[in-house]
């Protein structure tokens, strides 16, 4: 029998506040079976509930003396009907069959009571009702069940709220400046509603300026928190996370599990979270909702982190990307239309695309090809369609043609990088030919080109400050090693990405993971046509760029690169945040972050 559709518990139940209606339940991993046997049987007509649409399950107090249940979330009050009866309820938030007028498509908020009354005695009645609870609750967070895995059979007797953790503590950042400045509002109607009903407590705290929670987790206590998450976009995070590499105890602090909740104009990380789940695209607060529910299942994945040093020495500590071109360009430049939330990418896209500029510049990396299994490579050369040496080819070009790899958004990551795709050596044959590409434009006078408060984890050079050694990387003023691959000319963008996402509608990376000990490094030689780079982008929000097979698109797995920006003026991000503009070097640390997704490590979707 597939384990997903084992029996865990079945049992018939009375429905809350009606005592003609009764129910035949069965629960299995992955799904409750509802089926109404009186007062009109429907043997054809069952509701079958996956439980990862399920927030939360518990059994219902009892008021003291007796009286009714107490009903916790509000509104579904259970009259007392027999003395002897218990009730457990179940929150779900299964996504709206169709849009309803005025609101976000997305999920709606559905709470079911059953009433246990088949033993004589309530304390029984009320031992099937935590059973039952307890059951789904485990299935929800993970937790074995008596005798599963060692091979036993499942004791349901055993199966009792001492199985269940103790519930959880959260601190929440939220920047109320935010997207569209509605993280507060969103927390009103969506996430404390949900967060307790999951049965979680939690610390509010509304960030007055930049790097505010940055400062505030030097000094908290990590024992008093089961994680730590952000109600914002993808910059909060960054300054959870390099707030958390500048505790002198960041070796522990960096274990912390940290969630997102999207809130901001850039949302990857909670995109790839979404995505992650097996859930379908969603923006706003269909990607809240989602996310919401998987931040209160809890279960964490590793979460590689890649060590940025730019050039004044600073270090900083990468979930997402570094990026330099015109996706830096796209996110700072667009800074000014805050207001208007995600779609702020969409007019900068296009403002970009109408003034396309390139960059000249020299990027270095260590391909993990040094790493990778050589018969994959093998494959590669030999396959039928694909000639036998092929420098400067695209990889997703290369890739489709062997049938190693679809670009279909859920294949696997490529990790590929051989001989075959190196390209070192002066620009590709053609790369001139529709010369839409101009010098950037330099910025006014006395603009600064660092971020503003960007304070990064300053480490005296060749010094160690006890943070995590670069192994891969030379000094930034040393070559880099000989067995580096080094391609140079003018680029149009370098994106290192390590999400699958880059917002929340663009899927930059399909193939990438929370954890895999390796980048995408992905760049765009210029020489490409606008029309060319806008079709890149439309179909990055299904994931099917590589499809396209433009030629001027390449991306290579990599541990460690080096980014040598030869054009005097230009913008550099990390994260989506400005750092100083100038050669900087990252290497790849990997799962040393743990990440809030809701579900099973290297699983896709429950
Ligand atoms: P968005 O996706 O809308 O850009 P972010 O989470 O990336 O949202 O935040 C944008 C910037 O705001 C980040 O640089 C972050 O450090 C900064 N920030 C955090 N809290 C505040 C605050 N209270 N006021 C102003 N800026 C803040
Ligand atoms: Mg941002």
């Amino acid at each position: 029998m597939e384990a997903a559709s084992e029996v865990v518990l079945h049992g018939e139940f009375g429905a809350a506040g009606t005592r003609a209606a009764r129910y035949a339940l069965t629960l299995t991993r992955g799904e409750l079976h509802v089926q109404r046997l009186s007062p009109r049987p429907e043997d054809d007509r069952r509701l079958v509930l996956p439980l990862r649409h399920v927030l939360e399950c518990r059994p219902l107090a009892r008021a003291a003396g007796g009286g009714q249940p107490r009903e916790v979330g509000g509104g579904e009050g259970v009259p007392e009907e027999e003395e002897m009866a218990a009730h457990f309820a179940l929150y779900c938030y299964p996504p709206r069959k169709r849009k309803v007028m005025g609101s976000a498509r997305g999920r709606q908020r559905l709470v079911k009571t059953f009433r246990v009354d088949s033993a004589p005695s309530r304390q029984e009645n009320q031992a099937v009702a935590e059973r039952w609870a307890t059951a789904i609750k485990c299935l929800l967070l993970g937790i074995q069940l008596p005798g599963e895995g060692d091979g036993s059979y499942l004791s349901t007797a055993a199966i009792t709220a001492s199985l269940l953790p103790k519930p959880r503590r959260l601190l929440l950042f939220v920047n109320p400046r935010s997207g569209r400045s509605l993280a507060m509002s969103y927390c009103e109607k969506h996430i404390l509603p949900m967060i307790l009903e999951a049965n979680i407590s939690y610390n509010l705290i509304c960030t007055e300026y930049q790097n505010h929670a940055r400062e505030l987790i030097q000094s908290i206590e990590l024992c008093e928190w089961d994680g730590i998450v952000i109600v914002s976009g993808d910059g909060l995070l960054y300054e959870v996370i390099n707030g958390l590499m500048e505790r002198p105890d960041w070796e522990k602090a960096i274990e912390m599990p940290v969630g997102i909740l999207p809130a901001g104009s850039g949302n990857a990380v909670a995109a790839a979270i979404n995505h992650n789940a097996g859930y379908g695209m969603a923006m706003g607060e269909e990607l809240l909702v989602n996310c919401t529910l998987l931040l209160c299942r809890g279960l964490t994945s590793p979460m590689d982190l890649v060590s940025v040093t730019t050039v004044s020495g600073r270090r900083h500590f990468s979930f997402l990307s570094v990026a330099w071109g015109f996706v830096a360009d796209v996110d700072i430049e667009s800074e000014r239309y805050r207001s208007v939330g995600a779609a702020r990418f969409s007019v900068g896209t296009l403002m970009c695309l109408a003034s396309l500029r390139r960059y000249r510049g020299r990027l270095s990396y260590l391909p993990t090809a040094f790493r990778a299994k050589r018969l994959l490579c093998r494959s590669v050369t030999t396959s039928a369609d694909a000639p036998p040496a092929a420098p400067h080819r695209p990889l997703g070009r290369a890739l489709s043609e062997t049938g190693l790899w679809s670009g279909a958004p859920d294949s696997p990551s490529p990790f590929l990088a051989c001989e075959n795709f190196s390209f070192e050596g002066p620009s590709l044959p053609g790369e001139e030919e529709e010369g839409e590409g101009r010098e950037p434009h330099p910025r006014p006078e006395g603009e600064s080109q660092e971020a503003g408060g960007d304070a990064g984890c300053r480490t005296p050079s060749g010094e160690s400050s006890g943070l995590p050694e670069d192994t891969l990387l030379p000094p930034l003023e040393q070559p880099v090693p000989p067995h580096w691959e080094t391609v140079e000319g003018d680029f149009v963008l370098v994106l290192a990405i390590y999400q699958t996402h880059l917002g929340a509608d663009l899927m930059a990376a399909p193939f990438a993971r929370f954890s895999e000990h390796c980048l995408h490094l992905c760049y765009v030689r210029a020489g490409i046509s606008r029309r060319a780079l806008l079709r890149l982008f439309l179909a990055m929000e299904k994931g099917t760029h590589f499809s396209l097979e433009c030629p001027h698109l390449f991306c290579v797995p990599a541990l460690a690169f080096r980014l040598e920006p030869l054009s005097p003026h230009g913008i550099l991000t990390v994260d989506g945040e400005q750092v100083e503009y100038g050669p900087l070097q990252a290497q790849v640390h990997g799962g040393m972050a743990r990440l809030i997704t809701g579900v099973p490590a290297n699983t896709n979707g429950l």
